[in-house]
Order: structure tokens, then sequence, then C-alpha cells
């Protein structure tokens, strides 16, 4: 499994790693990000992306 962390004090909500993963990551209706925490590890190529875009590097993960 993938584990994914955002630190939500650094997000800024851009919204980049969303058009990585829209299944994984969201913004509601309020703008704040909403994410799912552990993904199968056959994402790991959109979580790679997802983590590299982000401007904010607010994105970290660790496969198990
Ligand atoms: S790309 Fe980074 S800063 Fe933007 S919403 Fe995603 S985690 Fe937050």
């Amino acid at each position: 499994m993938i584990k994914i962390e955002v630190d939500m004090d650094t997000c800024q909500s851009y919204g980049q790693c969303v058009f990585e993963a829209e299944d994984v990551f969201q913004l509601d209706d309020k703008g704040k990000l909403q994410y799912t925490k552990e993904v199968p590890d056959d994402r790991l190529a959109d979580i790679e992306s997802a983590t590299d875009v982000c401007p904010m590097q607010a994105i970290s993960f660790t496969v198990s």
C-alpha cells in the first residue's frame, strides 16, 4: 500500500495534484484539499506525478 500524507499547513489548495489523480485528490466545495490516505501500489506513478507537480512540495508518501 501507498500511504499518502499532505502537510495541510503547507498546502495552498492550488489543485495541481487533482489533475494527476482526481480519484485520490479533490478540492471540496470550500476549496480545501481532501485526499485518500491509502491507495494500492499500482497507483505509484500517479502519486509520484502528483508529488512532483505540487508547487508547495506538500505531498509525501511511503510505500509498504
Ligand atoms: S498541488 Fe500541493 S498545494 Fe496544491 S492542492 Fe495539491 S497538495 Fe495542495
